[in-house]
């Protein structure tokens, strides 16, 4: 899609080795890559070969993204460009520039699991044409032989596992996407997000009392990845309807190009805000992070220049852009954004702490006009 095909200067942000696929930045979360050292040592001394172990793992991660891969591929047939992939251990998630529309989302959130259907069917046939089936049971105990055998239950399991009708899981979208026709979205997410806290507190109290702990770690996951959906539509409700200019902050601290990170500090202690504008000849030339300005104290010292330092690649955005639109493109980047207007001027800035509290002020306010209940 042409159309708002710019690069996203944030990708990189927390990606190992900036890899991309069909342009999407893939990061692996640090819990997933905490799950391949685990799995990796677990998997050494078994009756699995080395080699072959760190062939089960590499497949497994391929599947996932293969998965991912399958929504951002329909998505942008639908004209939804994705931001970002990001590898969990229970899954990828993909964050599209946009919620979709309930129809999109529905063959979007269809996608995924289909394509762990495919690879578990193909896998299937391959064992059963080269060496025939093994009894389940003997799946239990790795070996070379049983590799593709146990890659298709894996990706069998994927697609069952992402077709359960509960937030944050793919099943959700749909469930959602079913719901959506006949109530309000708020009422559809309301559902699939409870039905996702059910099925957490369900499975957690299953692995607790069957003393299995992976059930449990599972269960947290999908209980926070619940919550944060329900928290993400409830944004996208609150948002509907206004722009980024009513929400913008138009009262804030920048600095000139030739400050130092002495000075940089000295305005986060005396000013609430974590974030500043880089000037210069009254133009913006890039922004300073809180995280940016703490990394540069510790490594190039306090008599370092900010222009060193600060991203050059902030994202900008305009008074005029919706702001659930923004939504997305600001948690990508990490929290803050800049506004220009027509004329490149900087005439405010988007953070997620003020975003936050505009939403909040929006839920009183739409309480105080519904009235007590
Ligand atoms: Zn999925």
């Amino acid at each position: 899609m042409p159309e708002g095909e710019k690069p996203n200067p944030h990708g990189a942000a927390g990606s190992l080795g900036g890899i991309k696929l069909f342009g999407v930045p893939i990061r692996l979360h640090f819990t997933f890559v905490l799950l391949l050292v685990f799995l990796l040592f677990i998997g050494v001394g078994d009756r699995q070969s080395g080699p072959m172990t760190v062939v089960y793992v590499l497949a497994l991660f391929a599947s996932v993204l293969l998965h991912e891969l399958g929504h951002t591929l329909v998505a942008r047939r639908y004209g939804i460009r994705t931001l970002e992939i990001v590898m969990y251990p229970i899954g990828g998630v993909s964050r599209p520039e946009r919620q979709p529309a309930a129809r999109e989302e529905l063959w979007i959130a269809l996608a995924g699991p289909m394509v762990n259907l495919l690879l578990a069917v193909v896998l299937m046939a391959w064992v059963a044409a080269h060496q025939g089936f093994q009894a389940i049971g003997e799946l239990a105990q790795p070996t070379d032989a049983n590799l593709a055998e146990r890659l298709a239950l894996g990706n069998l399991l994927l697609c069952v596992f992402n077709l359960l009708p509960a937030y944050p899981m793919d099943g959700g979208r749909i469930l959602r996407s079913f719901l959506a026709r006949h109530r309000t979205e708020e009422e559809a997410t309301r559902i699939a997000a409870g039905a996702g806290q059910s099925l957490a507190f369900l499975m957690g109290l299953a692995g607790l009392l069957y003393g299995n702990y992976m059930l449990v770690f599972v269960a947290l996951f999908v209980y926070l990845g619940a919550f944060q959906e329900g928290a993400a539509a409830r944004g996208r409700i609150l948002t509907a309807g206004f722009t980024v200019g009513a929400a913008m902050i138009t009262d804030f601290r920048t600095l000139e190009h030739g400050a130092t990170i002495r000075d940089a500090g000295d305005l986060l202690l005396k000013t609430s805000q974590h974030d500043f504008p880089v000037m210069h000849g009254g133009q913006v030339i890039g922004l300073l992070t809180r995280a940016a300005l703490v990394r540069a104290m510790m490594t190039a010292g306090p008599e370092s220049y900010v222009a060193g330092v600060m991203e050059r690649a902030f994202v900008r955005l305009t008074p005029e852009t919706p702001l659930t639109g923004a939504l997305p493109q600001l948690s990508v980047a990490g929290g803050a954004a800049l506004v220009m207007d027509a004329e490149d001027h900087l005439v405010g800035m988007l953070t997620s702490e003020h975003l936050s509290a505009f939403i909040l002020l929006r839920q009183a306010t739409v309480r105080q006009a519904s009235g007590p209940v």
